[in-house]
């Protein structure tokens, strides 16, 4: 079966389309600027990516340049939309009503649009996705696999924050974690690595890109995650703060005459490593910045560290031990220099490694050493096939 994985951002719209038996994907290309002026970049599987600049003034119209595109005699890959099995949608917040992925109905669409008060800027626009394909394709079963979902197990000790119980009563503030299909993905990869049953296992995934977050994965369900009520929790990321004393917004409020919005806008967007460097929130920026000399840079990097390193310290002792720990995604896979620095700290732990495995890159590589008490991989994640297989599994 052919399924066509969408993801969709408030102005762009990334897509892959993957046979299910084979698990190659057939093409894979992004939609920018939507609603700005419009580019598509479409990757048919084997050939040169084609850029078109058309206009996009909103999704609907991205969702049929791609259509387009999948079908075009030149750089398409099926002959017509029927061969399109079923459509997987990313949906970012699913809240506590959807503990795994479900088949799209009226009534689902109508519960995820009642999550958009907890992700105001995704789960909007990953609905304008969801219309804009149902209209191209109303026959076709649709998806939605939520970031949320893997995470809906953590016990409440874990997901409750210290304050007024009555706000998570009426409001559902709480932590939800994301990135549940990525830590999903690669702690299931690792137990088959590992040769072991998943539910026998507890594993730690440090997904590091430009989000962050941090997964305990006990007896292959989530008991604790990093980021929270919001992406922004957790450690330092690229632009984003990760957590902070509460009282550092109320401070620059006051101090640079800021709304709050004003302020919440500089912990998201201007501060994480980019804040801390000055230079960019791209690692390989910064790495290149240390090796010139540039202090700011090398301290981006050390606090990125040592707050992965805490993490997973502490997801140690909240499962009562670990087997392996994961590092994924495009810092966890690509960044050999942040990899060292947590390993280091590791030692800890009773964890050893191979400091020649860490120079690779980009596959799936043991790290640890034979005689390590806990094992630590790289496993290079792949959110879309995760997408696909859970498409795959509630159609047929
Ligand atoms: P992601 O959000 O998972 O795509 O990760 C993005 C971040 O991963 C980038 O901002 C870089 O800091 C880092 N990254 C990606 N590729 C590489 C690479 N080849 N070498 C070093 N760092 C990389």
């Amino acid at each position: 079966m052919k399924i066509l994985v969408i993801n969709c951002g408030s102005s762009s719209l990334k897509y892959q389309l993957i046979d299910s038996e084979s698990e190659k994907v057939l093409a894979k290309g992004l939609c920018e600027r939507i609603g700005i002026d419009g580019r598509l970049t479409h990757t048919p599987s084997g050939k040169d990516s084609v850029v078109l600049n058309d206009p996009l003034p909103d999704h609907e119209k991205a969702v049929s340049l791609v259509i387009e595109q999948l079908t075009d005699s030149e750089n398409g890959v099926i002959a017509s939309l029927d061969e399109i099995g079923a459509v997987g949608h990313r949906i970012v917040h699913g809240g506590e009503r959807f503990a795994s992925s479900c088949i799209i109905t009226d009534e689902v669409i109508e519960a995820i649009s009642e999550c958009s008060d907890l992700a105001p800027l995704h789960n909007p626009a990953n609905l304008i996705g969801i219309n804009a394909c149902r209209r191209f394709m109303p026959e076709v079963p649709m998806v939605a696999v939520f970031d949320t979902a893997f995470h809906q197990t953590m016990p409440d000790y874990a997901y409750l924050y210290g304050i007024p119980y009555e706000y998570y009563e009426n409001y559902k503030l709480r932590k939800y974690g994301f990135h549940g299909t990525s830590h999903s993905f690669v702690s299931k990869r690792c137990a088959e690595i590992m040769g072991k049953p998943y539910k026998d296992l507890n594993i730690i995934v440090c997904h590091l890109g430009n989000g962050s977050s941090i997964t305990a994965v006990k007896n292959g369900e989530s008991v604790d995650t990093s980021m929270g009520l919001t992406p922004l929790d957790g450690f330092l990321m690229g632009t984003r703060s990760g957590s902070v004393d509460p009282t550092i917004i109320s401070y620059i409020a006051k101090k640079e005459d800021k709304t709050i919005d004003e302020v919440m806008d500089i912990l998201n967007k201007k501060s994480g490593v980019l804040g801390i460097s000055g230079v960019s929130s791209d690692f390989r920026d910064l790495q290149k910045g240390m090796e010139e000399g540039n202090e700011r840079c090398k301290k981006a990097i050390e606090m990125f560290a040592y707050r992965v390193a805490g993490y997973i310290g502490s997801y140690v002792v909240a499962m009562g031990g670990a087997d392996a720990i994961c590092f994924t995604a495009g810092i966890g896979e690509n960044t050999s220099i942040v990899r060292e620095l947590v390993l280091d700290r590791l030692k800890a732990l009773g964890v050893t490694w191979d400091s020649e495995a860490n120079k690779k890159r980009g596959e799936e590589v043991k790290l640890s050493k034979d005689d390590s008490k806990i094992d630590v991989y790289i496993i290079p994640t792949n959110e879309e096939l995760a997408i696909a297989r859970e498409t795959v599994a509630l159609v047929k």
